[in-house]
């Protein structure tokens, strides 16, 4: 008899499994369909020696000590500040949109006071920002907008940034300053031997059993469990009884190069040429020394694995229907990006695994991750005195008491 069985062997599910064997002593099944833990953070060693992310780059970053600390029990860190640059008019330039990118894209030589000035004049005065095309024509104007976001949106999503909340690229800030960095965390750092050795020290406990290439369906009626933690999407839980949640997906096209270096940035976006959006050299993610090097193409889909919720609020109307139902299961905990369809990073999926595990202790504590775009400061102005770019936040991390 276990006492749980957990569906989905990634940050929801393993850090669950984890929690409730080794913190409370229960029993528990994790199993996933696919063939290994580690979720969409999973990476491996490819046929060339070199570590890659099987399901695109992921780079841990948070502002939360909690979440960072809890991890740091399974692994090491190695360092590292990610730095994107995007491919336009013809030259590579920061992303994020900084200093150095404008006067880089337009040849000029402006200082940090006069690019406030210039994105004020540009600016669009939007009266309440609600789309991810508010967010930017509101901070940079249409033209900016157009070179940046547009098109590599429309890649991404289908759909057209007024159709999507703002949430969406509030994720990327614009800074008047040359932090180049994607990132402005307090704690940013790759597992040092990957998340997957990582993940597999989570679930490395005696009452820890882990089932893969199995889904849950062929196993639930013959498994005995008390309880259910679900990680998978919330709408095929349900059958699909409101009809089909959107979900985008993936295509991720690896190849490895007989050179040392394939490009001069860990990721270069293409916003406005090609089907891919971005390409992903290893090596700078994980330090990794090789003659050769590997990387990763990523082409948005409508069809195929599920990976990023889509948010827009006929889309959370759909969902509150799901969560309705979801919230009259009591013996089924939903965790996770997909059945609590929340465009979560991995520490917010951490945070809020860690939540349902003192909820399930009786606990009334809540953990959340206050995400980059969450910040009060979007990085205008010249950042704080420690030169982050960024006006410290309170704290990175909310504990309440509902
Ligand atoms: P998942 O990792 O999706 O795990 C769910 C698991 O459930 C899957 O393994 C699935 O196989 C399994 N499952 C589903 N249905 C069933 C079933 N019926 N039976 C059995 N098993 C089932 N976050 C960052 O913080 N930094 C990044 O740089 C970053 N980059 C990303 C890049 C890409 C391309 C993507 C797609 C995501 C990225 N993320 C990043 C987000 C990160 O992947 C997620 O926050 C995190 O992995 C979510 O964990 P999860 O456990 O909720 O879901
Ligand atoms: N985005 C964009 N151009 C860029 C980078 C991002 O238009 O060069 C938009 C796009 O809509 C993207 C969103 O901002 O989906 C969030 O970007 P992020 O890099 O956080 O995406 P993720 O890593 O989650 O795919």
């Amino acid at each position: 008899m276990f006492d749980y069985l957990i569906v989905g062997a990634g940050f929801a599910g393993s850090v669950l499994a984890e929690r409730l064997a080794r913190g409370s002593d229960k029993k528990v099944l994790i199993c996933d369909r696919r063939p290994h833990v580690g979720g969409n953070a999973y990476d491996h060693y490819n046929e060339a020696g070199i570590l890659v992310h099987k399901y695109g780059p992921h780079i841990f970053h948070t502002n939360s000590r909690e979440v960072f600390e809890y991890l740091s029990r399974f692994t090491e860190w190695r360092s590292y500040q990610h730095r994107v640059m995007a491919h336009v008019d013809g030259q590579l330039v920061p992303i994020p949109i900084n200093l150095d990118t404008i006067n880089k894209l337009y040849g000029l030589s402006l200082t940090s006071f006069q690019l406030e000035e210039f994105f004020r004049s540009v600016a669009e005065p939007v009266e309440q920002v609600r789309t991810s095309e508010d967010v930017v024509v509101s901070r940079v104007g249409r033209e900016l907008y157009e070179k940046f976001f547009r098109n590599y949106t429309r890649k991404q999503w289908g759909l057209d940034p007024s159709e999507l909340d703002a949430s969406v690229t509030s994720r990327v800030p614009t800074r008047t300053n040359r932090d180049a960095r994607y990132f402005t965390d307090t704690y940013q750092a790759m597992p040092l031997n990957g998340f997957t050795r990582m993940f597999e020290n989570m679930l490395d406990h005696p009452n820890i059993k882990v089932l893969l290439n199995c889904d849950y369906q062929e196993i639930e009626r013959d498994v005995p469990f008390r309880e259910m933690i679900y990680t998978g999407p919330v709408d095929s839980f349900f059958d699909y009884r409101y009809g089909k949640l959107p979900y985008r997906s993936l295509e991720f096209k690896h190849e490895t190069h007989d050179r040392e270096q394939f490009q001069s940035a860990p990721v270069v976006n293409y916003p406005n040429e090609h089907l891919y959006t971005r390409v992903t050299e290893f090596k700078y993610l994980t330090g990794q020394e090789h003659s050769k090097t590997s990387i990763v193409y990523e082409f948005p889909r409508d069809e195929g694995d599920p990976y990023y919720p889509v948010p827009r609020k006929e889309n959370g109307e759909l969902y509150a229907k799901y969560k309705a139902l979801a919230d009259s299961t009591p013996e089924v905990h939903f965790v996770g990006r997909l059945a609590t369809y929340r465009y979560y990073n991995m520490d917010q999926i951490v945070a809020q695994a860690l939540t349902t595990y003192a909820k399930i202790r009786g606990e009334r504590r809540a953990l959340a991750v206050v995400a980059q775009t969450q910040y009060r400061s979007n990085g205008h102005g010249h950042g704080n005195s420690n030169g982050t770019g960024r006006l410290a936040p309170s704290s990175g991390l909310a504990v309440t008491n509902p």
